[in-house]
């Protein structure tokens, strides 16, 4: 039998000014005292398992490792238990009565800063424990260490200036938490909303949670398994869970690394790129923890934009516990983490890309302008990234892509930038007049499809040292070609753009003869430097301003064209109706450029032409 007495203690100062704030600040994520003492229970319970490694003489040594939270909604109380380390009486005095929470030492250095009360800082940092007093009107902890001689005892405040100790007979090992809710917190009696709670929160956390005696925690920390002991329908599983999701995961990457920071890391690609189907922009869901526990489920920096797409879980010791969703923002730690995941994750696709060659064109097809967008925005990882893209080209069948590290291995020594062409498709761009000047020369052109396409290699514009070039640039310059056979003469060349300037007028720039063109007529460059063609039909889809500035270009003529040569003949004989084909010319150079504004004068002026046929 104990002869001790209650004795009373006051707080230290800072914990009052703590309570304080905590009791009387209208802090509305009141729940996270819940998430705060079952952390608290977790660690407790994880320091027994690791004192058991070394002691043998442990009190209640039988007791299971479990976490036991119930609810009386009668006497409006919630009660959290755990059977693990316990506190002695000393304990209890230092843990619960003074300042060893980092946490709090935080909060209350940021208060000071600041100068002022500032009530909304509570939300930016957890506050352990005492976060039990906002719900409050008292808190009991009863509380048996592990070591054989130390008898129990019952901590009990209600979070003004003191707290009381005594005596607490036929307490078993581990610490039990009473708390007497206050009238506007009686919710947390009720075992639903605890549940949701509990579910949300604590749903990892690697030792059994009982609420009012029925398991709530099913999925195991899966994450800090070994993988080799993982089935794959754990996984899926798990992220269907995690991730609230459907569908079976894409790509895993489940890692751990131990510098610069420990981490354990499962990641996953979704089936589908959602945002592609037009649903909502897709937020950033890969969740914190700290030891099992959650910190965040959707924290904002974490990963970078271009990653929203990725599920899973990032778990790292090293960050504190505390640590709320507000104070991530300007978490160096958060930068840190951000900066080791991103990098693991690029290289897991590296990998992927290159063992997994079917799989990877599956995970672009869906997900890589994604990687676009960060190989556009993302200055950091551009580098990585760009090396990820991948595109049709000139040579490749339809369907199958090439890298641009290919890309650069397929280039005659004479070549220096890499071209490139965006259009709608394949086939518009096969028949369009900009290829064939470049396959005349065995010039390899990469084939974008995607409306961002132009921005992004306008973004990225080198790689490797060579420049991304668009090949219906005008200022694109092409090797001479072996003069053929039939065509027309340098003069008669001159003589003929030089009519055509005339005859178009203000429609062109320029006209001269072109370089690039083996087959077709003509085709039309811009010349507008800082309007392409795609803008200019981007801009008119949106029905913004730019699409109405007059157009310019350049038409380039093929003086090998049998078209041509019938133009110069009959350009002085019957100059009327050379000047109809002249403007068909163009209209059609301009449809092949996807710059035909209005076909309406065209159909007219081809009836024109057909009456003279
Ligand atoms: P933190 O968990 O970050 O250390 P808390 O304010 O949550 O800060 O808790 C303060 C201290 O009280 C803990 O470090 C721990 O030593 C002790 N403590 C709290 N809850 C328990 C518990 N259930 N079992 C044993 N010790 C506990
Ligand atoms: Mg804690």
């Amino acid at each position: 039998m104990s002869t001790e007495t209650p004795q009373k203690f006051e707080f230290q100062a800072e914990i009052k000014q703590l309570l304080d704030i905590v009791i009387h600040s209208l802090y509305t994520e009141k729940e996270i005292f819940v998430r705060e003492l079952v952390s608290n229970a977790s660690d407790a319970l994880e320091k027994l398992r690791h004192t058991q490694l070394t002691e043998k003489e442990i009190f209640d040594d039988k007791l299971d490792l479990e976490i036991n939270v119930t609810t009386d909604d009668k006497a409006k109380t919630i009660t959290i238990q755990d059977f693990g380390i316990g506190m002695s009486r000393e304990e209890l005095v230092k843990y619960l009565g003074t300042i060893a929470h980092s946490g709090s030492k935080q909060f209350l250095k940021a208060l000071g800063e600041g100068g002022q009360k500032n009530a909304n800082l509570i939300g930016q940092f957890g506050v352990g424990f005492y976060s039990a007093f906002m719900v409050a009107k008292a808190v009991k902890v009863y509380s048996r260490s592990w070591r054989k001689d130390e008898p129990g005892h019952v901590w009990i405040s209600d979070g003004s200036g003191s707290y009381q100790i005594e005596p607490s007979e036929g307490e078993r090992r581990g610490t039990k938490i009473v708390i007497e809710l206050k009238d506007d917190a009686s919710d947390f009696a009720q075992d639903g909303t605890v549940k949701e709670i509990l579910e949300r929160y604590s749903a990892f956390v690697s030792f059994p949670i009982n609420l009012n005696g029925k398991r709530v925690n099913t999925v195991q920390a899966l994450w800090l398994r070994n993988k080799n002991e993982i089935k794959d329908e754990e996984y899926t599983e798990f992220y269907k869970f995690q991730a609230h999701a459907y569908d079976e995961p894409r790509l895993r990457l489940h890692f751990s690394a131990d510098a610069p920071l420990a981490i354990n890391a499962l990641l996953f690609v979704p089936k589908e790129n959602t945002e592609k189907f037009g649903f909502a922009r897709l937020e950033q869901s890969v969740a914190l923890y700290c030891r099992k526990v959650l910190i965040d489920a959707k924290p904002k920096n974490l990963l970078p934009e271009w990653l929203r797409f990725l599920k899973g879980v990032v778990d790292s010791e090293d960050l504190p516990l505390n640590i709320s969703r507000e104070t991530m923002q300007d978490k160096a730690l958060i930068e840190k983490l951000n900066k080791v995941i991103t990098k693991r994750f690029l290289k897991f696709l590296e990998e992927e890309a290159k063992n997994r060659v079917d799989a990877y064109n599956e995970f672009y097809s869906e997900f890589g302008i994604f990687l676009k967008e960060g190989a556009a925005m993302d200055f950091a990882h551009k580098d990585q990234l760009v090396k990820l893209l991948r595109f049709e080209s000139s040579i490749t069948e339809k369907g199958k892509t090439t890298s641009l590290a290919d890309y650069v291995s397929r280039m005659g020594s004479e070549q220096k930038e890499i071209y490139y062409l965006v259009g709608p498709s394949r086939a518009a761009i096969e028949s369009g007049p900009y290829l064939e000047g470049f396959k005349a020369r065995n010039l390899e052109v990469l084939f974008c499809y995607e409306a961002v396409d132009e921005y992004v290699m306008n973004n990225v514009r080198e790689f490797d040292g060579k420049k991304l070039t668009a090949a219906d640039h005008a200022d694109v310059k092409l090797s001479d070609l072996p003069k053929p056979e039939g065509a027309l003469s340098e003069d008669d060349t001159k003589k003929l753009t030089a009519w055509l300037k005339d005859t178009l007028g203000e429609r062109v720039a320029e006209v001269k003869a072109s370089d690039r063109l083996v087959d077709s007529p003509a085709l039309a460059l811009n010349a507008d430097k800082f309007m392409s063609p795609h803008m200019r039909r981007m801009m008119k889809a949106m029905n913004k301003d730019g699409a109405d500035t007059p157009l310019r270009v350049n038409l380039e003529i093929n003086p090998r064209s049998p078209v041509m040569k019938r133009l110069f003949e009959t350009h002085t004989s019957t100059p009327d109706k050379a000047k109809l084909v002249a403007e068909q010319i163009l209209d059609n150079a301009l449809i092949s450029a996807g710059l035909l504004d209005d076909a309406t004068p065209m159909v007219a002026r081809l009836y024109k032409l057909l009456e003279s046929v």
